[in-house]
């Protein structure tokens, strides 16, 4: 059964019926970014806490009813989501932290929390009879896509900025996609996606312009909710691009809220990199975003121009939260802290969350008394280059019981 009343666009607030629109809002064109909104009264019906507790689904397929997307399907796909959320003892102890817990997205079926987003389009795609699905990424998305559209056999074509780190690329090729590395940043990449998904319509799973995307994001807060027993954290930090992902952490938990299964929503911390971080930029001085460089290690958030601005800053308005950036140093050393305290391997942005939660409690904006979840969006082997800057490379040794013990005893190790 299908739950959607209709989509309201966040620019102008018009409501559409589910048969009115297409992806956008016809009247304010592309910018003009939907928010699917459903019948919640009747889901409050079926959405309970036992029906939670009887559905053995343990993937993000479990909230189909309020994902917009027919079931018919969802049994072949691959087990996205249901991630694990560890208690974080040793770093929460570094942090001066009461609480912190850490939702690992990395284990995903492409290793980042865009899968649930693309479990979702693929899904859309096949409802729609679509022949092929397009999309362009700073990477994770894109590996992703042609990842899931595989699992299905439906072909996908790909857009990726040069600058793709090589784990990404590698991904995206050995789904089978059809990639087009393009010679420019994540912008031209997007907008030759835009062209060539209008020429050839294709299937578009652009981040964003297609309003599903966030259906299977906002399921990382409703996971996170049920694995806290319906009592999720003061906070939650994630790291923000174009802002699906911030857009969709907000709209799990406030659909919970709305559907009475949580009393409060947490307070959202948008992190950025100073490197690209139009979004703290348009907070700090209350003006509408500005385009800037991609100018971060932390490619999956090297968003100059974010394709979600109004939900994301919409996320952390409404969440009474605080927008923070990071430099590129501190996200960094975020990655080798993680690795080495929880045994967590994330990749630049899918670290970065620690570094702005660091740095939010020095500025006092996270007190220590109070509890925080942060999403490991991606998974750090997607790039070893980046994660090489974190650690110090080993050099070959002689293979002989005293360089080794040498060695040991310069370590500490023994
Ligand atoms: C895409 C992505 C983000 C940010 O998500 P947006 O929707 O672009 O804001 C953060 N971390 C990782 C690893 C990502 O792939
Ligand atoms: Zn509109």
């Amino acid at each position: 059964m299908n739950y959607i009343k209709g989509y309201r666009c966040t620019i102008c607030h018009k409501f559409f019926k589910p048969n009115e629109v297409e992806l956008t809002c016809p009247e304010c064109g592309e910018k003009g970014i939907l928010d699917i909104e459903y019948d919640y009264d009747a889901l409050k019906k079926v959405l309970t806490k036992e029906y939670f507790e009887n559905n053995r689904n343990y993937s993000m397929w479990r909230y189909a009813p309020i994902m917009g997307i027919k079931e018919d399907h969802i049994h072949e796909m691959l087990r996205v989501g249901w991630s694990p959320l560890y208690e974080a003892h040793n770093l929460e102890k570094y942090l001066g932290l009461k609480k912190l817990y850490i939702k690992d997205d990395g284990q995903n079926p492409s290793g980042s929390s865009k899968d649930r987003a693309s479990g979702v389009a693929v899904l859309k795609a096949i409802e729609a009879g679509a022949k092929t699905i397009a999309c362009s990424s700073t990477g994770n998305a894109a590996s992703s896509c042609a990842c899931q559209a595989a699992h299905m056999g439906l072909p996908a074509v790909i857009f990726v900025p040069k600058r793709a780190p090589i784990g990404k690329v590698t991904q995206i090729s050995l789904y089978g996609a059809t990639l087009i590395s393009v010679d420019g940043d994540y912008k031209a990449a997007f907008s030759l996606s835009k062209e060539a998904i209008k020429k050839y319509g294709w299937y578009n799973r652009n981040a964003a312009i297609n309003p599903f995307m966030i259906e299977g994001k906002k399921t990382v807060s409703m996971e996170i909710a049920e694995q806290l027993n319906f009592e999720p954290t003061d906070w939650v930090a994630v790291s923000v691009g174009d802002g699906c992902t911030v857009g969709g952490v907000y709209k799990g938990f406030a659909e919970f809220y709305k559907l009475g299964l949580i009393k409060r929503i947490p307070r959202i911390l948008g992190v950025q990199s100073t490197g690209c971080e139009p979004f703290v930029v348009a907070a700090k001085n209350n003006e509408p975003l500005k385009e800037c460089d991609e100018n971060t290690i932390a490619d999956s958030i090297a968003v100059g121009i974010p394709r979600n601005p109004v939900k994301a800053l919409n996320a952390i308005k409404l969440s009474n939260g605080a927008w923070i950036s990071v430099p590129d140093s501190d996200i960094i050393k975020a990655s080798a802290l993680l690795g080495k305290t929880e045994g967590i391997f994330g990749e630049p942005a899918g670290v970065a969350a620690i570094a702005g939660i660091e740095k939010a409690i020095k500025e006092g904006i996270i007190k220590p008394s109070e509890t925080v979840t942060m999403i490991v969006t991606g998974n750090g082997l997607k790039d070893p280059v980046n994660a090489q800057k974190a650690i110090t490379p080993p050099t070959p040794m002689k293979p002989n019981l005293e360089e080794l013990d040498k060695f040991l005893k310069e370590k500490g190790a023994i």
